[in-house]
């Protein structure tokens, strides 16, 4: 047995006195074997031996012992990770004594940097990569044109860097669709930057000595604002700023994006080259007389193929000089490209489809790795896109969907990648905050076997990573004091389990049931569920030298209504299911993202009808919806309850209208609770969305 627990190191040493501090290594290794002691060997005079039997690549053995430090690896990079794992385990005392046996999950394990929207110079990406390969990460993926500005230095085409590599606004947000104009470079007080062709020789054989493919990525078809700005006849208008797609009809767009990709594919060795191919706006095409002469031509019936069309053509001149096209999964609509890679950001579905037709997949779903999303609560972080991505949500993405796959389907699934938008992300500083810990969070998922991950394992490493992280320079987020409140449903004992959880450790949890603020007498939690038969309103802070920090509540119900038959006369959103028919009576309750899987989304409207199964006392009706207006997300205007003996004559109970402002932009809950003493067997509850268009989202109908 190799796979020790962790607190097996808090064995004495045998030739220290005290005990041994627990090993902290990031990514967890497949399997580490701690024998109690340490070398004090120079780390430099390590000895280097041949496997007995071949490895993989990046697989190796590190042995630390009385005799010194001995490392075994067939290929490089396998020696160069026993390294960066000897360096995470060097202490004051020494190394200690270990075997380890280690190799990675994934062979991709990547980071996207968007350098378009802010400009982050060579140095910070020198940095970034010292960081990744500590981290056993080996891909970091460059988003070198957008709308933001043109990064990247091309000779054939020397405007791109001269007119839409600086622009008037810092901010991304004061400027977006605001007037934001590119400058040329050079005048006084412009933003932005670019990286010369000797920056990206520096930046490639940095990441190639630490064994990380840079890959970059030209954005097409959208998302091209910027070139416009330097070559206007490329767009279907002839003039910037009137659109961010190329003119895939016009004659001259193909010959400058492979001028471009054969420039790119001169500086930058890796097997990927990334054409984008994301959110398009294909308005354009619609009615360009070019793009609807092309479409004609090559019989395309819509947008979609025509987009596809160009994607094929970048891919089969990819493919012409050995590399590999790499797109966002939009790239499968209108057809996929025969020899490409897709990227599935918009879920793990398009990753899933891809896989189902041959094609290799990376994973990277807004659900868990979109770094430029909240990492806590929005109200205590500077502004950020939306979302909300905590490094415990990041740690419970599984990158290979269960059951969704055959074992030869999954091979196609090369790995994971986070990505930093960096819309609001100004400046080196934030970037690092955004992207640490929740990297190393990554770099677990991508490198240790998924059976053998656990976030109740991963914390304590992460908070002490934090300190390294500090003292390598790195701005890194210091972690929330929110206590996540799960439950789990136990509906054969009626009963529901609460755990508390912060991502802080240690930490100091005190908890109430009956709603009151904790304070220093309260109850402290043992790790251990707590156990709610009937309503209970948790209240739970972490508590710091006696000092209660931000209390944060949940409300538990293992109510009457739970598994009752309902029935909808509205529909919901495929998109957001909450696990179906029975989510609104299932006892669970959602966190404070509509992400989470626990919200139930309609447009516009709820309505719908319980079955209490016989006519019965109903005390108390109520329902939580949330607002968040930035993913279009609002109160409805009012909630309304009925009730009916047969099903068919309901009786109106009441009327709740909302208390939130439908331009109020902040996150906030609102419940409607009915109180009466009312009898019935069928309850109805409706809710509208007054605006149109947009979503309503609620978790449970509580039924007392
Ligand atoms: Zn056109």
């Amino acid at each position: 047995m190799k796979n020790l627990v962790f607190a097996a190191m808090l064995t004495v040493a045998a030739s220290c006195t005290g005990p041994q501090p627990p090993i902290n290594l990031i990514p967890k290794p497949v399997s580490v074997t701690a024998a109690g002691g340490y070398s004090t060997a120079d780390t430099g005079s390590i000895t280097r031996s041949q496997p007995d039997a071949p490895m993989p690549p990046e697989a190796y053995r590190l042995t630390v012992d009385k005799n010194g430090i001995t490392v075994k690896a067939s290929g490089e990079a396998g020696y160069f990770y026993a390294l960066q794992t000897l360096k995470q385990l060097q202490t004051d005392r020494g190394v200690p004594h270990v075997d380890i046996a280690d190799e990675p999950r994934f062979a991709y394990r990547g980071l996207m940097l968007d350098v378009s929207r802010h400009f982050f110079p060579k140095e910070f990406i020198l940095k970034l990569l010292d960081e990744m390969s500590y981290y056993k990460l080996n891909r970091l993926h460059l988003h070198l044109t957008d709308g933001g500005g043109w990064r990247v230095q091309i000779d054939k085409y020397p405007e791109l860097t001269r007119l839409a590599s600086y622009r008037t606004d810092a901010a991304w947000g004061a400027g977006y669709g605001r007037g934001n104009r590119f400058l040329p470079e050079g005048t006084e007080g412009a933003y932005g930057g670019y990286y010369t062709k000797d920056d990206i020789r520096q930046i490639v054989a940095h990441a190639a000595q630490r064994h990380i493919t840079v890959i970059p990525e030209i954005e097409m078809p959208g998302h091209s604002s910027e070139v416009f700005a330097a070559y206007p006849e490329l767009c279907c208008a002839g003039e910037a700023y009137q659109g961010g797609d190329f003119c895939i009809g016009n004659p001259k767009t193909i010959p400058f994006l492979q001028d471009v990709i054969t420039e790119i594919m001169e500086l930058f060795p890796s097997e990927y080259i990334h054409v984008g191919g994301d959110e398009a706006s294909k308005r354009h095409w619609r009615t360009c007389p070019k793009c609807q002469s092309l479409m004609r031509r090559e019989n395309l019936k819509n947008v979609d193929e025509l987009q596809s069309y160009l994607i094929h053509r970048m891919d089969e001149f990819i493919h012409s000089r050995g590399r590999k096209l790499l797109g966002w999964d939009e790239i499968l609509q209108g057809g996929l490209a025969p020899e490409a890679t897709v990227m599935s950001w918009r879920s793990t579905e398009g990753g899933i489809e891809a896989a189902r037709m041959g094609h290799d997949v990376v994973m990277t779903p807004v659900s868990h790795l979109y770094f430029d999303y909240y990492q806590a609560d929005p109200n205590t972080q500077p502004p950020a896109i939306g979302g909300y991505v905590s490094p415990r949500r990041v740690y419970g993405f599984n990158p290979v969907p269960v059951d969704s796959l055959t074992p030869e389907q999954h091979k196609h699934i090369l790995g994971v990648q986070a990505n930093l938008w960096t819309e609001f992300v100004p400046d080196e500083k934030h970037a690092e905050y955004m992207l640490f810990p929740r990297a190393l969070a990554l770099a677990e998922i991508a490198w240790t076997p998924q059976q053998q991950r656990s976030w109740l394992d991963f914390k304590p490493r992460m908070n002490a990573h934090i300190a390294g992280l500090q003292s390598r320079g790195i701005n890194a987020f210091t972690l929330s004091d929110e206590i996540d409140i799960s439950t789990k449903v136990d509906t054969v004992n009626k009963l529901i389990e609460v755990t508390l959880d912060a991502e802080k450790h240690p930490a100091e949890i005190r908890y109430t049931t009956d709603g009151s603020t904790p304070t220093a007498s309260s109850t402290l939690y043992d790790g251990k569920p707590i156990t709610v038969t009937d309503s209970v309103s948790i209240a739970a802070a972490i508590f710091r030298n006696g000092a209660p920090q931000k209390t944060y509540y949940g409300k538990v119900d293992y109510h009457r209504g739970i598994n009752k038959p309902i029935r909808y006369n509205s529909t919901y959103s495929p998109r957001y299911t909450a696990g179906g028919t029975n989510a609104l009576l299932n006892g669970y309750r959602g966190g404070i993202t509509y992400l989470d899987g626990l919200w139930q989304g309609c447009e516009n409207t709820l309505d719908c009808v319980i079955d209490m199964g016989e006519v019965t006392d109903i005390h108390e009706v109520s329902a939580r919806f949330m607002q968040l207006i930035g993913p279009q997300v609002f109160q409805p205007g009012s909630v309304e309850l009925l009730t009916s003996d047969d099903g068919v004559t309901f009786t109106p109970r009441g009327t709740i209208p909302t208390t939130v402002a439908s331009d109020d932009p902040k996150l906030s809950f609102q419940e409607y609770a009915f109180y009466g003493n009312w009898r019935g067997r069928y309850i109805q509850l409706k809710a509208n969305e007054t605006n149109g268009g947009n979503f309503i989202f609620t978790d449970e109908i509580v039924i007392w």
